[in-house]
C-alpha cells in the first residue's frame, strides 16, 4: 500500500480501526473510552444546522458575470464597468417548502446572487418575479406564516393563504404571476430573475439613479402545468437539482442576459406609482431594459453543504457605486437577512469560505463564537480599537455615497393610500390569451380547495376589480358565485 493519507480523529491522532468498536470481549458491552466512536456519533448529531425559515430548498452553482454594456455614467462600481468579469455564486430556491420539499411545486423561486467584486461582496437577493406579495415589512412574518404549516394540523392551509391575500389587495399582482404559467418553471435555468427591489447607482459626480436589475433566461421560458407536475413529482422530487447539476456537469452552461432599468433620481417624485413599492414594476415603455452583460453558471459546487447550504446572501452586501433605496421591504431585509445568517450560521458567517470576500478584509470586530480568523482583522495585535496610532486600518472617504434624499414626517402612513393595487395586474392579465387565462382560473381554483366560501368570494371580488372577466373566470372555475 500506499500513499493514501492516514485517517485521523479531528484532533489529528491516527485511527487504527474504523470497522470495529472497542468492546469488553467479542460479545461484551462498549467501553466509554472508545472516543473515536463517541466523536463519530456526536458529530452525526450535529450535522444539521437550522433550516432557513423561508427558501429552505435550494439549488446552486458558481459562475461568472461579464459586463458588455457601458453604464459607467451612472455608476462607478467596478463590478459594473465595461469588460468587468466577476466570479459569482447563485442559489435558487422555493420559498415555502422545507429542505426536503419537491422541486416542481407551484411557488415563487428565490434567485440569490453573490458577486465577489474587488470592492467587496455584492449580493442581489431577488426572485423569479419582479414584484412581491406585500409592500410593508410589518406584514411579512404574518404573510409567511400563512404559507407555512398550520400550528395545529401541521398542514399547509388554503384558508390561511386566501384569507390573508383576500385581506391584502396589494398581493394581487404577485398572486396572479404565481398562478399564471410562470408559477412552475421546469428548472432554475428556464426562468428569469429579478432584483425586484429598487436599488440605486451612483457615479463619481455624486449623482444617484434608481435602478432595477433583470436576468433574462437564454434557455427560454419553460413551465409545467399543475397536471404535468403530478407525474414529474411522482417520478422525482429532485428535478431542479438533477437539471441544474446535470447540465453544468455536461458542460451546458446556463446563461442569463443581464439588464437594468434606470430612473433619474428626481423622476421618483413624478411617476404615477411609487417606484419604491415592491408590488409594482416600472413599465418597460417608461424605463426600457438596457442590456449590460451576461451571467453564466459554469461550475458545480464540490460540496453542497459547504457551498450552497452555507451560502449567506443578504441585500446588506453592497459595494461603492451601488446603494439602497427607500423601498420599505428592502430596508427590512437589509436587517433581517444578515440577522438570519447570524442565527443560522453564527456570528462570523461571512468567514465561511463561500461567503468570504475575494478582496482584503480589515475590521475591528473581534472574538465571539467560531472566531476562526485568528483574532482580529487589523493585521496588528495592538490595533484592536479605532482610532489608533498603530497603523490599523482606516476609513476610505472616497467610498462615501451621495446623501439619500429623504423627505417627510415620521408617521405610520397607510400604505394603501394613493396606491393602485389593480392597474398593473390588469396590464399583466391583458397579456394572457384565453388559454392562459383558463389555466390561471383553474390553478387558482385548485389552490383554493378547502378554503371557506366567504373567503373565496372576497378574493373573487378583488379579481373582478382587476377585470370583470378575471372575477367571472375564477367564479366559474371554483363554482362559487361572487
Ligand atoms: P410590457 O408589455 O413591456 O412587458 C410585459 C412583460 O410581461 C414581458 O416583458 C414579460 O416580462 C412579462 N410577462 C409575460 N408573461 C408573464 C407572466 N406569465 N408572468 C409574469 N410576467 C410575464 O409591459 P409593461 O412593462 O408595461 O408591464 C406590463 C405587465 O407585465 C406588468 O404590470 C407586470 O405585471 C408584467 N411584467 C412587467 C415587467 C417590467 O419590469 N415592466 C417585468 C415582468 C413582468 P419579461 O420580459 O421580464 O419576461
Amino acid at each position: 500500500m500506499t500513499d493514501r493519507p492516514t485517517m485521523t480523529t479531528s484532533s489529528g491522532a491516527p485511527i487504527p480501526d474504523n470497522q470495529n468498536s472497542v468492546t469488553a470481549g467479542p460479545r461484551g458491552p462498549m467501553l466509554m473510552q472508545d472516543y473515536q466512536l463517541i466523536e463519530k456519533l456526536a458529530h452525526q448529531n450535529r450535522e444539521r444546522i437550522p433550516e432557513r425559515a423561508v427558501h429552505a430548498k435550494g439549488w446552486g452553482a458558481h459562475g461568472t458575470l461579464k459586463i458588455t454594456g457601458d453604464i459607467s455614467k451612472y455608476t462607478n462600481a467596478k463590478v459594473l464597468q465595461p469588460d468587468a468579469e466577476t466570479p459569482m455564486l447563485a442559489r435558487f430556491s422555493t420559498v415555502a417548502g422545507e429542505a426536503g420539499a419537491a422541486d416542481a411545486e407551484r411557488d415563487v423561486r428565490g434567485f440569490a446572487l453573490k458577486f465577489y467584486t474587488p470592492e467587496g461582496n455584492w449580493d442581489l437577493v431577488g426572485n423569479n418575479t419582479p414584484v412581491f406579495f406585500v409592500r410593508d415589512p410589518v406584514k411579512f412574518p404574518d404573510f409567511i406564516h400563512t404559507q407555512k404549516r398550520h400550528p395545529r394540523t401541521n398542514l399547509r392551509s388554503a384558508t390561511a393563504m386566501w384569507d390573508f391575500w383576500s385581506l391584502s389587495p396589494e398581493s394581487l399582482h404577485q398572486v396572479t404571476i404565481l398562478m399564471s404559467d410562470r408559477g412552475i418553471p421546469v428548472s432554475p435555468m428556464h426562468m428569469n430573475g429579478y432584483g425586484s427591489h429598487t436599488l440605486s447607482l451612483w457615479n463619481d459626480a455624486g449623482e444617484r439613479y434608481w435602478v432595477k436589475f433583470h436576468f433574462k433566461t437564454e434557455q427560454g421560458h419553460k413551465h409545467y402545468t399543475n397536471g404535468e407536475t403530478v407525474d414529474v413529482i411522482g417520478n422525482s422530487r429532485e428535478t431542479y437539482q438533477e437539471a441544474l447539476f446535470g447540465s453544468i456537469e455536461d458542460g451546458k452552461f446556463p446563461r442569463w442576459k443581464v439588464q437594468v432599468q434606470i430612473m433619474p433620481e428626481m423622476d421618483a417624485e413624478k411617476t404615477s406609482y411609487n417606484p419604491f413599492d415592491l408590488t409594482k414594476v416600472w413599465p418597460h415603455a417608461d424605463y426600457p431594459c438596457i442590456d449590460i452583460g451576461v451571467m453564466e453558471l459554469n461550475r458545480n459546487p464540490d460540496n453542497y453543504f459547504a457551498e450552497i447550504e452555507n451560502a449567506a446572501f443578504s441585500p446588506s452586501n453592497i459595494v461603492p457605486g451601488i446603494g439602497f433605496s427607500p423601498d420599505k421591504m428592502l430596508q427590512a431585509r437589509i436587517f433581517s437577512y444578515a440577522d438570519a445568517h447570524r442565527h443560522r450560521l453564527g456570528t462570523h458567517y461571512d468567514t465561511i469560505p463561500v461567503n468570504q470576500p475575494k478582496c482584503p478584509v480589515h475590521h475591528y470586530h473581534r472574538d465571539g463564537q467560531m472566531n476562526v480568523f485568528g483574532g482580529i482583522k487589523t493585521g496588528n495585535a495592538d490595533a484592536y480599537y479605532e482610532p489608533n496610532s498603530f497603523n490599523g486600518p482606516v476609513e476610505a472617504p472616497s467610498a462615501k455615497e451621495p446623501p439619500l434624499r429623504i423627505d417627510g414626517d415620521a408617521d405610520r402612513y397607510n400604505h394603501r393610500d394613493g396606491n393602485d393595487d389593480f392597474g398593473q395586474v390588469k396590464a399583466l392579465f391583458d397579456l394572457f390569451d384565453d388559454a392562459h387565462r383558463n389555466r390561471l382560473y383553474a390553478n387558482i381554483a385548485a389552490a383554493m380547495q378547502g378554503a371557506p366560501e366567504e373567503i373565496i368570494k372576497r378574493q373573487i371580488a378583488l379579481f373582478a376589480k382587476v377585470d370583470p372577466a378575471y372575477g367571472a373566470g375564477v367564479a366559474k372555475a371554483t363554482g362559487v358565485s361572487a
